[in-house]
């Protein structure tokens, strides 16, 4: 290889948990094809990473996408809801947080999606897993809204479009016509949330109509798992034994847990082996809800755990900026793993596991991998997770990101595109419409009518 095949060279990279000096990472058609020391002259486009930490992309393998910056259209009782009460009322708070999807209409919730995808390119997440509700209120919107961002960011940041049951299937009839519906139009992942049914029986039923739909379209699985504080809660294991059932090991993946917090332990070391065998990950977003799966429990026994941004500006949760630095900064106080060790393995929480969790085929820094890199203005991960700044530059596909387009694009300033929102739903929805139809990544100022003032808000 010389350097005049190159496409990118990263210079003055520092690689983690590597005390050598500073590499050069070469990139030719979309992948990492050397790594080493003072590699060639010269490439079609240089980055000098002046000595700054430069590692795989973040992945966030859990964001309710479709809901994103819909706060402020909510009253507070479903967020009370869900974070009150040890969690004991976390089924009237999704009950709850569903009165808005009487207003769902793919033409608004798009530039939202487009918005919070600029701001995951920002911050280097360059894979999304990302939920669309599919129910009587919410029909196909939300489907068809990120699946048309999904469309537009291919290439920059990947999505993966869950059709996700939010309401159930059993106790809302219909829901399971439309999640036919959705994955024949393009969804990607089968999405279900058997514990929300009202009895055990119809939780199975939800998890087997998951798994039928997912063998027909050969898609792989997300399920939101026992998500309130009842310990009697089980349809993490219903899962896991289906899994195996159905050989669809590695392929379904659970996320929340929560009621894990208070299993007994002897049941949790059984559940982790089952949780094994059907290689199964788990995510936890611990900043969204007061209790969360025992990250470190099953860390010791072995199973594959991640860290997702769950929530941006919804019912459940008031913040969020698709930044999984700040997701493991608030991960490392929450689940109190603050030393050497356990800081590098949030940052392993955030990038390899949950690539792993969601199947990325070549992910990783090593020749032959896709070329998905982040370069960090800071030195190590200690300094990357206290500043948890967005990354200096953002590598896709072998592709330097233009971050100017994406602040452009994620521009609108939170708080008046919220309140706008709120006030006209109908107004805007037109002219985002028509640039959706277009098919092209459109400037969410024009879209979200007009608001944007520039001042970019992955850094705010
Ligand atoms: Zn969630």
């Amino acid at each position: 290889m010389t350097s005049e095949t190159l496409d990118l060279l990263v210079r003055n990279a520092r690689l983690r948990r590597v005390a050598a000096p500073l590499v050069d990472i070469g990139v030719a058609d979309g992948r990492i094809v050397a790594i080493g020391e003072g590699l060639g002259a010269s490439a079609r486009d240089e980055i000098d990473a002046e000595g700054g930490l430069v590692t795989e992309s973040f992945v966030n393998p859990h964001l309710h996408l479709c809901k994103a910056w819909t706060l402020p259209m909510m009253d507070g009782a479903a967020l009370a809801a869900y974070h009150g009460a040890g969690m004991g009322k976390a089924l009237q708070a999704i009950d709850l947080a569903s009165a808005i999807k009487a207003k769902y209409d793919a033409a608004w919730i798009a530039p939202n999606a487009r918005r919070a995808t600029a701001l995951a390119a920002l911050h280097g997440v360059l894979h999304i897993r990302a939920f669309a509700d599919v129910d009587n209120k919410a029909r196909l919107e939300g489907v068809k809204a990120l699946i048309a961002v999904r469309d537009e960011f291919r290439g920059v940041v990947d999505l993966q479009v869950v059709a996700f049951a939010q309401d159930g299937l059993v106790r809302e009839p219909g829901a399971d016509r439309l999640m036919e519906e959705a994955m024949a139009i393009g969804a990607d992942v089968v999405g279900g949330i058997p514990w929300i049914e009202f009895c055990d029986d119809d939780a199975r039923e939800h998890i087997a109509f998951c798994f039928d739909l997912a063998a027909k379209h050969d898609a792989d699985i997300s399920m939101l798992l026992d998500d309130a504080g009842d310990p009697g809660l089980r349809t993490l294991e219903m899962m896991a034994t289906e899994t195996l059932r159905r050989g669809w090991s590695g392929r379904a993946l659970a996320h929340h847990c929560r009621a894990m917090a208070l299993y007994p332990s002897p049941y949790l070391q059984r559940l982790s082996g089952l949780l094994r065998k059907a290689r199964i990950s788990v995510v936890s977003d611990p900043h969204t809800g007061p209790l969360h799966a025992r990250v470190r429990d099953l860390i010791e026994e072995g199973v594959n755990v991640c860290l997702g941004q769950d929530d941006i500006s919804d019912a459940y949760y008031p913040f969020g900026r698709n930044n999984m630095l700040e997701v493991a900064f608030l991960a490392a106080h929450l689940l109190w793993m603050t030393g050497r060790d356990d800081l590098e393995r949030l940052y392993d929480m955030t990038t390899v596991a949950p690539a792993n969790a969601i199947n990325l085929a070549r992910y990783g820094l090593a020749v032959g991998a896709q070329a998905n890199l982040v370069v960090l203005g800071e030195p190590d991960v200690v300094e990357a997770l206290r500043f948890h700044a967005p990354p200096r530059h953002v590598v896709s596909h072998g592709r330097r990101v233009d971050l100017a387009r994406m602040r452009e694009l994620a521009a609108a300033s939170a708080g008046d595109a919220l309140d706008k929102n709120a006030a006209d739903l109908r107004s805007r929805s037109v002219g985002a419409d028509a640039t959706a139809r277009q098919g092209s990544v459109v400037d969410p100022a024009r879209a979200l009518g007009g608001m944007g003032n520039g001042s970019g808000g992955a850094t705010g």
